[in-house]
């Protein structure tokens, strides 16, 4: 899809809302055709961004440009864009069809035209047989899509999405995930998808960018993010990761050596500007680590007993909680595919371990 355009960009956008730094300074390119996620917790300033976007804001400092236009000055109704609200915001009254056409005929627009463009975006959305119901009689999928068909049917070249699987039920919402992605590269456009949760932007995301108070932490795709996070905050908020905090004790080549109180010395992989003696934070994903009976370190530079504390036993895999010899607690997951005499039970001695390539060294 990436024709090396970009669709959408930000540069050096700042929105505040009185005291609130809302969006701080925000640089962003989004390429053409993309789909694009914006992650952050509640409050970082996800929805002030696309409301900028659409037009319904103004931004107090920066740029925004929208294939190719500079947005200055332009009116919601005058941008190539539709933003898909949170809660849908459907008419309660009229059919699946006269939703969809509501738009075309305010502005004027032929019968004959509107028409085959309603069919065409009701076809998109595979709700073309549900077309005469009310919104009452869909399901809250179906009343997603509702709403996904009413923007869809201006043909805007991007299309904003506001919290899009929000309102849905967790089995429901693993279906739309899959279902929106598809419809995505169905049509083509760019989409710019804001959501808090992160299992969600994972899923159906090109690329990413990680949001927090008002500021970008982050861009990459999902692989880039989850397995080499910038920052603490990144790696906490895209998934569950043990942390230990320790102090670089020496750096040769692309190995760093990590003295953690009441632990002793582990190895990570070296970064950039680390150095002996900068305080750090090592991160080791719950699913990179390994857990065994044996003593031997097998290959395994980082090595060392723990407790299970608790062993959760969840199908494909048993969930671990154990504490490490500092009292830190750390969660492992560890696959079930060995059979039940390799589980682990609460209270039992184990050895945990994990090579140096599965952590990640962030400055603390
Ligand atoms: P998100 O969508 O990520 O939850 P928002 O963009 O809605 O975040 O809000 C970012 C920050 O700006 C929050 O602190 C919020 O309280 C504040 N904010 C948003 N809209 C307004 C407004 N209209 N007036 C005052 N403060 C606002
Ligand atoms: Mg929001």
């Amino acid at each position: 899809m990436d024709d090396g355009g970009h669709s959408v960009e930000l540069r050096g956008v700042t929105k505040r809302h009185g005291a609130t730094v809302a969006v701080d300074r925000l640089s962003l390119a989004i390429r053409t055709g993309e789909f694009f996620s914006i992650l952050g917790p509640s409050g970082s300033g996800k929805t002030t961004t696309l409301r900028l976007l659409a037009g319904f804001e103004q931004p107090d400092a920066g740029e925004i440009i929208i294939e190719g236009r500079h947005m200055e000055g332009v009116p919601p109704n005058r941008r190539p864009v539709n933003l898909v609200f949170q809660n849908y915001a459907l008419f309660p009254h009229m059919t699946v069809a006269k939703n969809v056409a509501f738009g075309l005929e305010m502005q004027g627009l032929a019968e004959a035209e509107i028409g085959p463009r309603v069919a065409g975006a009701l076809e998109m959305v595979r709700l073309a047989a549900k077309r005469d119901r009310l919104p009452s009689q869909l399901s809250g999928g179906e009343q997603q899509r509702v709403a996904l068909a009413r923007a869809l049917v201006n043909r805007p070249a991007v299309l904003l999405l506001d919290e899009p699987l929000g309102a849905l039920d967790k089995q429901l919402r693993l279906e739309m995930e899959v279902e929106l992605k598809a419809l995505q590269e169905r049509v083509g456009i760019t989409f710019v998808c804001v959501t808090h949760d992160q299992e969600e932007a994972l899923t159906m995301s090109d690329r990413l960018a990680v949001m927090h108070h008002g500021k970008l932490l982050q861009v990459g795709t999902p692989e880039d993010i989850y397995t080499a996070p910038a920052s603490a905050f990144v790696a906490n908020f895209i998934g569950v990761s043990n942390s230990l905090s320790g102090r670089v004790e020496g750096i040769i080549g692309q190995h760093a050596t990590v003295a953690v109180e009441g632990i002793g010395v582990i190895h990570a992989p070296a970064v950039p500007g680390v150095a002996a003696g900068t305080p750090v934070l090592v991160t080791v994903r719950p699913e990179r680590l390994h857990l065994s009976r044996d003593e031997a370190h097998d290959g395994f530079q980082n090595h060392m007993p723990v407790r299970v504390a608790k062993a959760i036993y969840a199908g494909n895999e048993t969930q671990y909680l154990l504490t490490l010899p500092n009292k830190h607690m750390w969660k492992a997951r560890i696959p079930n595919a060995d059979g039940a005499a390799k589980r682990f039970h609460a209270g039992e001695s184990a050895y945990l371990k994990w090579r140096t390539a599965e952590a990640v060294l962030l400055p603390e």
